[in-house]
């Protein structure tokens, strides 16, 4: 059984070609962070390496299948930025050669316990240079059983060479009623909770499920909320100095600031559905009042270019600008004067 929810034609297209042998090399998988491309890669894994006699492969429940959901098939290797980093660690930027080296090294010998030698790289786009180029020779003159399933949010960031070797496979946005029913039959998680977490995670199951395992994922995003209201009330030397607080805190842990800019977009759309009278399709509605009264506070051109502001921000940060002078811009940007529209 696939535990891959949605993305029905992908499956229908691997499972055709894992029966006839047919299957490629490599596969570069895209879609939006949490989307279900580590889940996928993972059933393709199991797939190849099932121990199961029955038609539908994988059977989730052999030894095979089990010891690759535990992470411990001898076969099956995952490649991560930060991958052994603690926490307090300054993160990686890229994934290095010595990494690809190791990989190159067993790619080249038999399977050892599985019919297939199965790499998946995750954040496929921070590969070094010198790491994507040595990755290229093994993609170039692929040997045996070996599968390649690179990750990544953004295949503009993975060097062409790379991805001309590999079988692309998008990834697409689940519904937002698909998550819904999915939290609830498999994640046993409550219906009013699920209901807004489907409506929050824009399509990518995974932060849902990481969200929903929260157990104080209400009083977090409370916390959030006022912590962006105290931004927008506050003047230009508070603004600054939480600048700089978000910019330390990107150093350490990048995510967390791109998740926060995220959470902003969200909120600022709804501002905007809320000053276009569509409050029916307000997402936060955990929120409503609030970003009501925001609404209340802006006129339409200064919220749409809260929204421009902030995205551009994250574009920026994803680039590799000066962290600090991208989140200081950012914060006298947002409209100091309250008008009234
Ligand atoms: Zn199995």
């Amino acid at each position: 059984m696939w535990q891959t929810i949605g993305q029905t034609q992908i499956i229908d297209l691997l499972q055709r070609a894992f029966k006839q042998g047919t299957a490629s090399h490599a596969y570069l998988l895209t879609g939006p962070p949490q989307v279900g491309k580590m889940t996928l890669a993972l059933d393709m894994a199991r797939a190849l390496n099932c121990r199961s006699e029955a038609a539908q492969r994988p059977c989730g429940v052999c030894p095979a299948c089990k010891k690759i959901t535990e992470g411990k098939h001898s076969d099956v290797q995952v490649l991560a930025l930060n991958q052994n980093g603690s926490e307090d660690a300054k993160e990686k930027t890229e994934i290095g050669i010595d990494l690809i080296k190791g990989l190159q090294h067993s790619a080249s010998l038999p399977p050892f316990e599985g019919d297939y030698r199965v790499y998946i790289i995750d954040e496929a786009g921070h590969l070094s240079l010198d790491a994507a180029n040595r990755l290229l020779k093994t993609l170039e003159e692929p040997v045996g059983k070996v599968l390649f399933i690179l990750l990544t949010a953004n295949a503009g960031s993975v060097p062409l060479t790379v991805i001309s070797r590999c079988q692309k496979l998008k990834l697409s946005r689940l519904k937002t009623a698909e998550i819904e029913k999915a939290l609830i039959e498999r994640w046993q998680v409550e219906s009013e909770k699920a209901r807004l977490l489907a409506r929050l995670s824009h399509g990518c199951l995974g932060w849902g499920v990481n969200a929903s395992k929260k157990l104080d994922l209400a009083a977090e995003r409370s916390a959030q909320f006022e912590k962006m209201l105290t931004i927008v009330k506050s003047g230009y030397c508070e603004r600054l100095a939480a600048a700089s607080q978000i910019a330390q805190q990107f150093t350490k842990k990048r995510e967390t600031v791109y998740e926060t800019l995220d959470t902003w977009t969200g909120w600022w759309r709804d501002i905007l559905l809320a000053k276009t009278g569509c409050n029916a399709d307000i997402i936060s509605v955990d929120f409503e009042s609030g970003l009501v009264g925001l609404a209340g506070a802006y006129n339409l051109v200064q919220i749409k270019s809260v929204i421009n502001y902030i995205q551009e921000a994250a574009q920026q940060l994803k680039q590799n600008a000066n962290s600090r002078l991208v989140l200081e811009s950012l914060m006298l940007n947002i409209p100091l004067e309250v008008q009234h529209a």
